[in-house]
C-alpha cells in the first residue's frame, strides 16, 4: 500500500543499524520564523514575513513541491469548487493580472501550476527546504524560542511557528481487516502518485462518497472496466455547471479585479455569490421553486444561498434538500440505486455540499454500481477483493476517498508542545481550543493560519489565508517594533473565543449531521463545531478591532535589554 497515508509511526524515523555510529546531530539553525507548510498558507506566510517584514523566514514542507492540498490530491476529478477567478491571491495587483485561468472551476493541474508560478515569481524556493517534514516543535520558555526538529534530521531554532498545515491534509484510511493482505493496488484520494494510475479495463472500487469520492466516481467510471461505489452516507451534491472561462469574460474581471476583490471580502464566504432574495418563508412556493431552478441550472455553490435562512431554519433548509432528492430520483434510471443515493436524514449543506460534474448520471452506466455500506459496513478487504455482507467484490485497484482528520489531525499528529511541555494532543483532547482560531493559550508565538475556531473551511480558503496571515504578520511586525519576546493568547480570551464559535454555530443546523466539521468522522474525536460560522466578514472585523486596540486577550513578555526575556508582562491596554 505505497500510496496510503503516512501514520504517526510512519513519522517515526527508521531504528539505525547497531553498528552504525550515532549520526552527529547537525546545529540548529537559527530562524526569525519558521513556517511549516508550502501551500497557499505557508508560501503568502513566508512572502510576508521574509519580504514585507525583512524576518529570516523560511518554511518547511513535507511534500516536494509547493501547492500543499494541491500537490497531494491528484486524483482524476480533482477540481476546486470555489470558482477560479476568486480562488487565487489578490494581494499583488500584477500578479493576478498576469494569471489566466481557462475554465470556470479550475481543476488540479492548472491549480499546481498557478502555485509554482507564485513561487518562482516571489522567489520562493530559496527559503523552503521540500521533502521535509517537521516532527517535533517544542517551545522553550527561558530563551522564547520554538525548537524544530525534522524527519530528515534538522534541527531549527525560531522565535516565531506559523503553521501552515492545512485544514484537510492529515488524510486518513479506515482501519479494515485484510487490507494489508490485498494482491491489487490501494490508493488514497488525498496521496495519489504523481505518475497517475492506470485503471483502464481494471475493476476498481471507490470507498467513499464525500467531495473527493463524488469528484472521481464519473472520471473513473470512463476508464475503469467496472467502477463499483462503497457508499457509507449519501452526500448532497450539486452539478457544478464547469466550463471554459470566454476571453471576454475573464477581461471583464481583470478589468474589475480589485473592486470585485473588495465585495468579496466583504461576503461571509470570501466569494460573489448571488444573494438570496430573502429568508423561504418571504417567498411564494412558486418563487422558491424558481429560485432553486435558476440556482441549479447556474451551477456551484450558490445553491446553497438560495435562502438567507437555509442553513439556520429546518423548513427553509428541507424545501432546498427535497428539490435535490427530486433531482436525483429523475436522473438516476434504477430507482433502488435513486433511493440509496439520496439522502435522508441530514439537513443539505450541514455535511459539506459537492460540486460534481457527472456524479448520479454515472450511475446510469453499465459498468457502475453501487454498495451501500451503511447497515453492513465492510466486513474485510480479502486477497482479492472488498467482502460486504457475506458477498465479496473483487477488484484489481481499490481507493479509498475517505477524508481526513480534519482541522486538527494535522496538529495532533505532530509532536507540539507549549510552555511547561503542554502537549497539543492533550490540550485539544476536548475539542480544539484556540484564540481567534490563530493563537493557543499556552503556546507562546505560535500562530495558526486558518486554525480551528476561524472561518477557514466555510470560506473560500484563498480569501481566508491572505486575511489571516495579513492579520498574523501585521502583529508579528507589531511585536517586532514593542520590544515583545513572546505573546500568548489568554486563557479567559480563549475560552470567550470558543464559546462565541459554539454560540454562534448553535443557530445553525450543523450539529445536525455527523460531518468532519464536527470531528464525527474520526473515532474517538470529540464532537465539537470547529470552524467558526459567523462568516469571514465579521470575523474580519473582530480581528481588526482586536489589533486596532493594541491586541488585548494577548499577554506579551517583554525582551531584556541583554540576554533572555524579562519575565514582566507587558500587559495591553484593553
Ligand atoms: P469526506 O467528505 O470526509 O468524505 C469521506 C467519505 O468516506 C464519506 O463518504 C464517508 O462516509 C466515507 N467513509 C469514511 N470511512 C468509511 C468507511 N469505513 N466505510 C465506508 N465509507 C467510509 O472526504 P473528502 O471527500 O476527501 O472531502 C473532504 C473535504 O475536502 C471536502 O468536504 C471539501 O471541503 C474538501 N474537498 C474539496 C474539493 C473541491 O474543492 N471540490 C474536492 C475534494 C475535497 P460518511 O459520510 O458516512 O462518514
Amino acid at each position: 500500500m505505497p500510496h496510503l497515508p503516512p501514520n504517526q509511526s510512519a513519522q517515526i524515523p527508521a531504528p539505525r543499524s547497531p553498528s552504525a555510529p550515532p549520526p552527529a546531530a547537525p546545529e540548529p539553525v537559527r530562524l526569525d520564523a519558521a513556517v511549516i507548510g508550502a501551500g497557499f498558507g505557508g508560501m503568502y506566510a513566508l512572502h510576508r514575513l521574509r519580504d514585507r517584514l525583512g524576518l529570516t523566514a523560511h518554511a518547511f514542507e513535507a511534500g516536494d513541491g509547493v501547492g500543499g492540498t494541491w500537490y497531494w490530491n491528484r486524483y482524476p476529478g480533482a477540481r476546486c469548487d470555489a470558482e477560479s477567478v476568486f480562488y487565487s491571491y489578490s494581494f499583488d495587483e500584477d500578479l493576478q493580472q498576469e494569471w489566466v485561468w481557462s475554465e470556470r472551476y479550475a481543476a488540479q493541474p492548472e491549480i499546481l501550476s498557478y502555485a509554482e508560478h507564485v513561487a518562482d515569481r516571489l522567489d520562493l524556493r530559496r527559503s523552503i527546504t521540500f521533502g521535509t517534514r517537521v516532527s517535533s516543535a517544542h517551545y522553550d520558555e527561558d530563551r522564547c524560542l520554538w525548537l524544530l526538529a525534522t524527519d530528515t534530521g534538522r534541527r531549527v531554532e525560531a522565535r516565531y511557528l506559523v503553521t501552515a498545515l492545512g485544514c484537510l491534509s492529515a488524510a486518513q484510511a479506515p482501519g479494515i481487516d485484510g487490507l494489508d493482505g490485498f494482491l491489487g493496488e490501494v490508493h488514497h484520494t488525498a496521496h495519489w502518485p504523481h505518475e497517475g494510475v492506470d485503471l483502464s479495463g481494471k475493476r476498481v472500487a471507490v470507498i467513499g462518497t464525500g467531495s473527493s469520492g463524488i469528484q472521481a466516481v464519473p472520471e473513473i467510471a470512463n476508464l475503469a472496466e467496472h467502477l463499483t461505489v462503497f457508499q457509507r452516507t449519501p452526500h448532497y451534491t450539486v452539478p457544478a455547471r464547469n466550463r471554459p472561462l470566454t476571453e471576454e469574460e475573464f477581461d471583464d474581471v481583470r478589468d474589475r479585479y480589485p473592486e470585485l476583490r473588495e465585495e468579496a471580502r466583504d461576503t461571509a464566504v470570501g466569494l460573489l455569490l448571488d444573494p438570496p432574495p430573502g429568508n423561504a418563508a418571504d417567498l411564494t412556493e412558486t418563487e422558491r421553486t424558481a429560485e432553486l431552478e435558476r440556482r441549479w441550472h447556474r451551477g456551484g455553490l450558490g445553491f446553497i444561498s438560495a435562502f438567507g435562512d437555509l442553513l439556520m431554519d429546518e423548513t427553509s433548509n428541507t424545501i432546498a434538500a427535497d428539490y435535490v432528492r427530486e433531482r436525483i430520483r429523475e436522473t438516476v434510471r434504477d430507482p433502488r440505486t435513486a433511493e440509496l443515493l439520496t439522502p435522508a436524514d441530514y439537513p443539505i449543506a450541514t455535511k459539506r455540499i459537492c460540486l460534481d460534474t457527472g456524479y448520479y448520471e454515472a450511475f446510469n452506466r453499465e459498468n457502475v454500481s453501487l454498495v451501500s455500506v451503511r447497515d453492513t459496513p465492510i466486513e474485510r478487504i480479502t486477497p482479492t477483493g472488498v467482502r460486504v455482507d457475506g458477498t465479496d467484490h473483487e477488484f484489481d485497484v481499490i481507493v479509498f476517498a475517505t477524508g481526513f482528520d480534519a482541522m486538527t489531525g494535522a496538529y495532533t499528529r505532530m509532536d507540539l508542545r507549549g510552555r511547561d511541555g503542554r502537549r497539543i494532543d492533550e490540550e485539544w483532547r476536548a475539542g480544539p481550543r484556540a484564540y481567534l482560531g490563530v493563537a493557543v493559550s499556552g503556546f507562546p508565538n505560535l500562530f495558526t493560519v486558518t486554525g480551528p475556531g476561524s472561518p477557514s473551511v466555510l470560506t473560500n480558503m484563498m480569501a481566508s489565508i491572505e486575511q489571516h496571515v495579513d492579520w498574523i504578520t501585521d502583529y508579528i511586525d507589531h511585536l517586532e517594533r514593542s520590544g515583545v519576546a513572546a505573546a500568548e493568547a489568554e486563557e479567559e480570551a480563549q475560552d470567550s473565543w470558543v464559546a462565541h464559535v459554539a454560540e454562534v454555530a448553535s443557530h445553525t443546523l450543523y450539529s445536525r449531521a455527523g460531518s468532519w466539521y464536527m470531528g464525527a468522522n474520526v473515532e474517538g474525536k470529540p464532537r465539537v463545531f470547529m470552524p467558526y460560522a459567523g462568516g469571514l466578514n465579521l470575523y474580519r472585523q473582530q480581528c481588526d478591532r482586536i489589533a486596532s486596540q493594541g491586541y488585548p486577550g494577548f499577554t506579551h513578555t517583554a525582551k531584556r535589554s541583554r540576554g533572555n526575556p524579562s519575565r514582566k508582562h507587558l500587559r495591553p491596554a484593553r
